[in-house]
């Protein structure tokens, strides 16, 4: 509908052109990267208006005061506002930048979907360097190359051999980067980088002559069978050849698919041979992979594989590399663009093939401004250019899942590994039967201090995610709960107050226990802090590192961190579920996940999902075939349905039945949520605003709340949510524009800050 309405646009235009009088008054109505939901109209000066302007064009307008980039969406002849007080456009951004049809036709269906302001949208699609008003000097891109012959003859000169060989001996780190650089001709530093590379072996190489970089002039890239490197390819599995044959059967038509492949199961194979398949196509590709997960690993089996131009995209690199990803996807040069959840937005001039790794992920999801999830966009997109996309996981989202079983996905799965290894097992430690001290059971103290004598690696989870404070009573292990609705209270800490997530019934924190008197209640998975000084004071013969997003802020720092790990200079390594994602640590033998039981009591109702993901996800990484590995939790409810369904029976079973529970609970999937989230100085306005909201019925659509939300107060503002949900998503879209048409009406709406949150992931702020 939208490419139709562009074509009309574009055919005032060119009967302008047809028309040798003086040009008349031109309007655009451009998207400014404000959050106002609406275009905004400017007139093109004469002298502005040749060569003529494009839709998708980047223009400076005079904004608030400020000059800013906007993008043209529309433009007409003449204008429904007094043409006098219409302000002029500055400049035109006059480069090639500019979005095609598609492109943009792909950004209002985000922004529509998401009811998100469309200037924004667009803002977040273009690289920082191009919403700059000054004009961008583009650095062209810089590929390096390997010398595989002496450019001379003079007989001084030692041959390549020795030299090669020499190096080796002396300098085994420049060895091996001569040797990546070798068989992937035209890498680019953002990607040695990722490989653990720093700039002194790369210097050293040049300094030896050995390797060259190129500045080259970006084209298409053109397969021919030489850019395959055969050598590491594997021959398939049957499970795996069955999901390649039914991928690649029909590359020209929109298909989803859904590889549920258990840890180990090969499907990084599985993508590396589809991707050979679009490939030969000279189609591009496009990975998206969780924030932390595009592993040195990972990368060097792409590279080692593909000997193609592959361009990477993620909070690592500086503006000017993100432009350069951004310019190889719309110039064709890039071959695979591997990156984190904004990659979805590269400007791929010939799409073949969207591949999501980890669709599970939550990294996935945008939490804040623009709240978009990159799966959901990639199929978007996928469906848009007429392409297969390939979800991935081990442990799907229960919203895939889901749809593969109601058919709407083709269902893959990848039941073995291929080699001999097999997956760690779950075990489970009854903190009730345990010496415990400070948080560590006796018998996991046990098996730390055994693996750890044995030479082996320990990994230990602090599970800080999927938290949400229930009360429990340290004696008896009850846990408090909302009598009329049956599910456990929130503790509202600040006002001393238990709340229902659920109904928003509030009560005083008791002082005892209801079931048997004790005073002892407190907050479930308290402390993790002190359990980490604690296992590094216990372990102290051993060196520790810690792995989670503060200690990797730094470029180049999880590389570090990770190559030290696998030469064995650190015994225990602690973090969060970022560890949880992609890496493979064969020397580490225990898994110890410390503490669940506050994932199994959240009023957020995807945190037993993401326990069971993150269980499964870390059982995977325990042990190889010669070193079986094992993974213990420790928990207060042993007996818990869903812990002992996830540990007898696997993910998958878990997953069926977390789904049938989600069924009754009238729960996502089946039913589709928007979250409102607003906050204020005072309590009264963000709780008087949500409750403004539900003051008109919404057809087919019910409220829950509106409810303090979980963290009550923050940076001293005080937070409310309203849950928006409904059966069918089309009575929910129009809920809610219908909720957004009014909003000004609310008396409270300049009083506080809101947000809106389509299909919301995370309920616990
Ligand atoms: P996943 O991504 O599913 O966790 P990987 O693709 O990393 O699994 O594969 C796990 C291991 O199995 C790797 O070492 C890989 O080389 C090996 N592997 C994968 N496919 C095959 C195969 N068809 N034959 C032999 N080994 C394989
Ligand atoms: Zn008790
Ligand atoms: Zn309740």
């Amino acid at each position: 509908m939208l490419s139709t309405f562009y074509s009309k646009q574009l055919a005032i235009i060119s009967n302008l052109e047809h028309t040798n009088l003086s040009k008349p008054s031109l309007y655009l109505q451009v998207a400014v990267p404000v959050p106002m939901r609406q275009l905004f109209t400017y007139k093109v000066p004469l002298n502005l208006q040749t060569p003529s302007i494009k839709l998708g064009e980047r223009v400076v307008v005079p904004f608030a005061g400020r000059q800013l980039v906007a993008v043209v969406i529309t433009m007409s002849v003449c204008c429904e506002f007094d043409e006098n007080k219409v302000k002029a456009i500055t400049s035109r951004q006059q480069d090639e930048y500019i979005f095609t049809d598609s492109q943009l036709n792909f950004l209002h269906q985000c922004a529509h979907y998401y009811h998100h302001p469309i200037g924004d949208v667009i803002s977040q699609a273009l690289p920082v360097l191009l919403r700059q008003v000054e004009s961008v000097d583009i650095k062209k891109v810089k590929l390096w190359q390997a010398c595989v012959e002496n450019n001379t003859d003079e007989s001084d000169e030692p041959s390549l051999v020795d030299t090669l060989a020499l190096l080796s001996k002396r300098s085994p780190k420049q060895a091996q980067l001569y040797k990546i650089i070798q068989q992937h001709q035209g890498i680019t530093w953002a990607e040695l980088r990722i490989l653990g590379f720093t700039k002194t072996p790369l210097n050293a190489l040049v300094d030896k002559n050995l390797i060259v970089a190129k500045a080259v002039q970006p084209q298409a890239f053109t397969w021919h069978d030489k850019q395959l490197n055969q050598d590491n390819k594997l021959a398939l599995t049957v499970e795996q050849a069955l999901v390649v044959s039914s991928v690649t059967q029909k590359l020209n038509a929109f298909s989803c698919h859904l590889l549920e492949g258990i840890t180990g199961s090969g499907k990084t194979e599985v993508y590396l041979q589809i991707i050979e398949a679009v490939l030969a196509q000279s189609k591009q590709v496009l990975v998206l992979v969780p924030e932390i997960g595009l592993t040195p690993q990972t990368l060097s089996r792409f590279e080692q594989r593909f000997n193609l131009p592959i361009f990477l995209h993620h909070s690592g690199l500086n503006n000017n590399e993100r432009l350069q990803t951004w310019l190889a996807a719309k110039q064709g040069s890039a071959a695979i663009i591997i990156g984190t959840r904004s990659a979805i937005f590269s400007p791929l001039i010939n799409a073949g093939m969207i591949i999501v790794d980890e669709e599970h992920d939550s990294s996935l999801k945008q939490q804040d401004g623009f709240r978009y999830h990159g799966r959901d966009i990639a199929i978007l997109r996928a469906r848009q250019h007429n392409i297969p996309i390939v979800l991935g996981s081990a442990t799907p989202s229960l919203e895939s899942f889901h749809n593969a079983l109601m058919g709407k996905y083709h269902h893959h799965q990848l039941l073995k590994r291929p080699g001999k290894s097999v997956e760690a097992k779950i075990e489970l430690i009854d903190m009730a039967v345990q010496q415990v001290e400070q948080g560590l059971s006796a018998s996991l103290i046990d098996e730390i201090t055994q693996t750890l004598a044995r030479g082996e690696q320990v990994l230990i989870f602090l599970n800080r995610r999927g938290f949400a404070p229930a009360v429990s009573c340290q004696e008896c292990h009850d846990i408090i709960h909302c009598l009329r609705c049956n599910k456990p209270y929130t503790l509202h800490q600040e006002q001393r107050l238990l709340i229902c997530h659920h109904c928003g019934s509030q009560k005083r924190v008791p002082k005892q226990c209801g079931q048997c008197g004790s005073v002892r209640l407190l907050p479930l998975g308290q402390g993790t802090e002190q359990l980490e000084q604690r296992l590094a004071e216990m372990f102290s013969d051993y060196s520790a590192v810690r792995i989670d997003r503060d200690s990797t802020r730094r470029k180049g720092e999880l590389a570090k961190l990770l190559q030290q790990v696998s030469d064995k200079k650190h015994q225990l390594l602690i973090g969060t579920q970022m560890l949880a994602k992609g890496h493979h640590f064969p020397d580490v033998t225990l898994v110890a996940v410390l503490d669940v039981d506050g994932a199994l009591f959240s009023y957020d109702f995807r945190a037993a999902e993401q326990m069971a993901q993150l269980l499964t996800q870390v059982g995977g990484r325990a042990g190889r075939a010669s070193k079986p590995g094992k993974v213990l939790v420790q928990t207060h409810y042993p007996q818990h349905p869903l812990l002992q369904d996830l540990v007898n029976n696997g993910y998958h079973h878990f997953a069926v039945q977390a789904l049938t529970e989600r069924k009754l609970a009238h729960l996502p999937p089946y039913y589709y949520q928007t979250l409102f989230r607003a906050e204020a100085n005072y309590p009264s306005y963000p709780d008087k605003f949500l409750r403004a909201l539900t003051a008109q019925p919404l057809n087919g659509c019910e409220f829950a709340g509106p409810i303090p939300a979980a963290m009550e107060k923050k940076a001293g503002k005080y937070r409310f949510h309203l849950i928006v949900q409904a059966k069918q998503r089309r009575d929910l879209h129009k809920g809610i524009k219908q909720l957004l048409a009014n909003i000004k009406q609310n008396p409270w709406h300049n009083k506080v800050r809101w947000s809106l949150d389509i299909d919301p992931q995370d309920l616990s702020w």
